[in-house]
């Protein structure tokens, strides 16, 4: 309270938590700005260029005196029936698409959904891990996020049996996301079609997040709840958007899919917040959804092999233990065995402890559990060139087994 006095803050911006990872993240800037061969793992994003024709569709776009100028909130009529064509291919659910809201990225499209359904006080069961944004947009809408942790054991998969545990008269929402950021794990059908009957069954609203839908690995498949769990299609809001799939987190397109009330709503608050995303951006993402899937597959070849090497190196050292990722581009493996061990005669108790001191000592940058509810664990990203990737991860190995 007092500090709100204080700044003249709104409690509701004050109440944000910080991300957990900003002291790290200001620690590598600092030794990258001096010039130190920081190696880092904390990104988020795709390491390759949005492909040709996706760009010179926008291009092309900003040359159009069509695109100069205000269209509609909710988005251009072109991209949003080319988003419901896309979703019934990809995710087999038939949409319409007055049905679709084009949002600036899949994470307003996160804090629209949020908006739109939730009141003060209603309970959103979020599975842990969990990525950071989640809970904080639940929060700027008056919900109450309810953590339900998972583990390694479990596949970092929550249950039906757990979520029923977890629900109660205030429980309003859950939050659905396969592959997932921070684990990279990705539910069966079988798991999903449960988890969203359940939801059914109790009313409860679902936010499904698809953003990487066409990121997963070996024998995993993408599954969308609202076309095996058609019951909860209702009450479902897939968010979605170009940033993973098609290398463009810097254009900020992403969408909402829900019913027409939630659309509706959805692009009223647009309408008085931010209005229409750019026109370029949209007319980008227009070639994208609507074009080939060659570069995606590209893409995912080489996140794939990366995939593959980080799990066996990390799997490789003494008190790592890595589940292996089926999806997405991050391993989130557990770094217990890590900690209160000494490494060069330093020892650290947490893993936001050990991401200092990796990166005192050996100069990589990881994103330490504590910023996705999961302290004990770090997220590594495998959305970076593979010497780097097998560069670091080298470091770290002599390190521990140096002991
Ligand atoms: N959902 C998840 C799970 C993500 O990891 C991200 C990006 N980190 C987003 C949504 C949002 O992506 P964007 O806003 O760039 O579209």
């Amino acid at each position: 309270m007092s500090t709100t006095t204080v700044h003249g803050l709104s409690q509701r911006v004050v109440a944000v938590a910080e991300s957990a990872t900003m002291a790290i993240t200001a620690q590598a800037n600092r030794l990258k700005a001096a010039g130190r061969p920081v190696i880092g793992y904390g990104a988020g994003e795709p390491d390759f260029a949005t492909p040709d024709f996706i760009v010179e569709a926008a291009v092309a776009a900003a040359r159009d005196p069509r695109n100069h100028h205000y269209t509609p909130a909710a988005g251009l009529d072109e991209l949003r029936t080319a988003i419901a064509a896309k979703t019934a291919r990809d995710s087999g659910w038939d949409v319409d698409a007055g049905q679709v809201v084009v949002t600036n990225g899949g994470k307003h499209a996160v804090y629209a959904s949020f908006q739109s359904i939730l009141d003060p006080g209603d309970e959103v069961l979020l599975p842990a891990p969990y990525w950071v944004t989640y809970p904080e947009a639940a929060r700027l809408a008056g919900g109450i996020p309810v953590e339900i942790a998972t583990d390694e054991d479990a596949g970092f998969r929550v249950t039906v049996d757990q979520l029923e545990a977890a629900r109660t008269e205030r429980t309003t929402m859950l939050v659905f996301v396969s592959p997932s950021n921070p684990t990279g794990a990705v539910y069966p059908p079988d798991e999903v079609k449960a988890i969203g009957e359940w939801a059914a069954e109790h009313g409860v609203w679902v936010m499904t997040d698809e953003i990487y839908e066409h990121l997963v690995y070996e024998g995993a498949s993408f599954t969308s709840m609202p076309a095996v769990a058609p019951e909860v299609a209702g009450r479902t809001v897939v968010v979605n958007g170009v940033a993973k799939t098609y290398a463009m987190t810097g254009w900020r397109v992403g969408w909402l899919i829900g019913n027409p009330e939630v659309a509706k709503a959805a692009a009223k608050l647009q309408s008085h917040t931010t209005s229409n995303v750019s026109n370029v951006a949209q007319r980008a993402a227009l070639a994208a959804v609507s074009g080939p899937l060659d570069d995606v597959h590209r893409m995912r070849e080489a996140f794939d092999r990366r995939r593959r090497t980080m799990h066996a190196m990390l799997s490789g050292i003494d008190g790592v233990v890595c589940l292996e990722p089926q999806g997405a581009f991050y391993a989130f493996p557990s770094l217990r065995g890590l900690l209160g061990r000494p490494l060069r005669g330093r020892t650290a108790s947490t893993t936001l402890e050990l991401a200092s001191l990796l990166l005192d000592e050996i100069e990589i940058a990881i994103v330490p559990g504590e910023a996705f509810g999961a302290p004990g664990y770090a997220r590594f990203s495998f959305a970076m060139a593979d010497d780097d990737m097998v560069e670091g991860l080298e470091r770290l190995a002599d390190l521990v087994h140096a002991g």
